[in-house]
């Protein structure tokens, strides 16, 4: 006996048929995708890694977290160093954007994402294939900013996140622009848009 196809397989079979035949594939994208590749902001996640800043803070969310008004720089990069090491630096729980990739990798694609996380990269994307719209967890930039440089974060972030105390990291680890002295800043447009380079 034959099952009746559902509206949704009916919607996949067609997607499948068009990627299978497309001459070329943009794919546009925004944070839902790696929330369902693990990436959520909420809930037992959020508390795993942020249940002080919580209880000081008073937040519920990374989210939220991103734009509280911390006292000093200290406070303000131990958050931001842990939440740049668990959205930017370690991987998703499902492979979304492997799947995805395998789906696009011998097809002539284009990405273009609000995504800040790095997972297209990370998933084997081609970076001269993506246009991340609103910058990159990974890179530091002049707060002025007084060039267009930017800045790798591996390192920097992996001491901040080591060597915090107390939600505070040592005043040494504050980074500073090499051309102009002033502090270095995240390279992603939400939170300063008007200094975004
Ligand atoms: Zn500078």
């Amino acid at each position: 006996m034959f099952r009746a196809v559902t509206a949704k397989e009916a919607q996949i079979n067609r997607l499948k048929a068009e990627i299978e035949t497309a001459d070329a594939i943009i794919i546009g994208t925004g944070a839902g995708l790696s929330t369902s590749a693990g990436f959520t902001y909420t809930g037992s996640r959020f508390r795993q890694y942020f249940s002080d800043f919580e209880d000081k803070c008073g937040f519920h969310d990374m989210y939220s977290g991103g734009f509280y008004p911390y006292k000093t720089p200290k406070e303000h990069w131990a958050y931001w160093s842990c939440y740049i090491e668990v959205n930017r630096y370690r991987n998703t729980d499902r492979p979304v954007y492997e799947n995805l990739y395998k789906l696009v990798k011998d097809k002539d694609y284009f990405v273009i994402t609000t995504n800040v996380d790095h997972c297209f990269q990370k998933a084997g994307f081609d970076k001269k294939r993506l246009f991340y719209t609103q910058g990159d967890y990974g890179l530091f930039q002049c707060s002025v900013p007084c060039c267009q440089t930017t800045y790798d974060n591996r390192e920097s972030i992996g001491r901040m996140l080591k060597e915090q105390k107390d939600m505070r990291i040592p005043s040494e680890l504050l980074s500073i622009c090499p051309v102009c002295g002033k502090p270095l800043t995240e390279y992603f447009v939400l939170r300063e848009p008007l200094i975004f380079i």
